[in-house]
């Protein structure tokens, strides 16, 4: 059977995995969410004290590392080293020290690497940074999903609340800012709209809205 891809590429907070894991399921597609896997390393990197400044030791993790993406009960287990470390890469640091990593060459060659050898397997929806630019360039769709500053530390805020954990909107905004400003001007891949990629603001469109359209968008692609 033929296997199909969809890249969702787009800044922090946008939504792409809400997006991407509802459209997967309706598609029967697996979710690939490659921003845990830039986390997972940045967690590896700082639990082994090891500086985004060492060449020598960098190259050394990505020879030791190995990260793995499993499904329990259809939510995703990100597995470091045979540990399951879901827990522990969404915590603020976790996505600095992911923007970060995320920075390097070798890192980057590594991951991009396992992504594709897990797209050429199945159909995937697929998000992250590069994914229509540079891991999956022939995807049947490539979408770049904003929405403004405002709302994505909104919605950050209000999952962070609803968690229980406290927070602060004004910090939570100001990180966002940080992080996408670090993700778009970095000098390896960084993130900006595929050419083919359709641009797609939910700042005023809902979840189900967004699917919808991308699902259309992509039998339309493959009719
Ligand atoms: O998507 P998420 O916020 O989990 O990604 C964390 C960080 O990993 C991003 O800020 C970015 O620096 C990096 N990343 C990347 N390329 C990807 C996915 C994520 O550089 N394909």
């Amino acid at each position: 059977m033929k296997n199909y891809s969809i890249a969702i590429d787009g800044p922090a907070g946008a939504g792409k995995s809400t997006i991407a894991k509802l459209i997967a399921k309706k598609l029967g597609f697996i979710y690939i969410d490659t921003g845990a896997m830039y986390r997972a390393m940045g967690l590896y990197l700082s639990q082994n004290q090891i500086s985004v400044e060492d060449e020598a030791q960098i190259l050394d993790a990505c020879k030791k590392v190995d990260i793995s993406i499993t499904f329990e009960n259809e939510v995703q287990q990100v597995i470091l080293n045979g540990e399951n470390v879901t827990g522990m890469i969404r915590s603020p640091e976790a996505s600095l020290m992911a923007s970060n990593c995320s920075a390097l060459k070798p890192i980057r060659e590594k991951l991009v690497e396992l992504q594709q050898k897990l797209a050429a397997k199945t159909s995937v929806v697929m998000d992250g940074r590069d994914i229509g630019t540079k891991v999956l360039p022939n995807a049947n769709l490539k979408i770049y999903l904003t929405a403004s500053s405002a709302v994505r530390a909104k919605r950050r805020y209000d999952e962070m609340v609803a968690g229980g954990q406290e927070c602060d909107l004004v910090e939570i905004e100001a990180a966002i800012i940080d992080r996408d400003y670090r993700d778009m001007h970095r000098e390896n891949s960084p993130l900006v709209q595929a050419e083919d990629a359709v641009l797609l603001d939910s700042s005023d469109m809902n979840i189900d809205e967004v699917v919808d359209q991308v699902i259309k968008m992509f039998q339309a692609n493959i009719a």
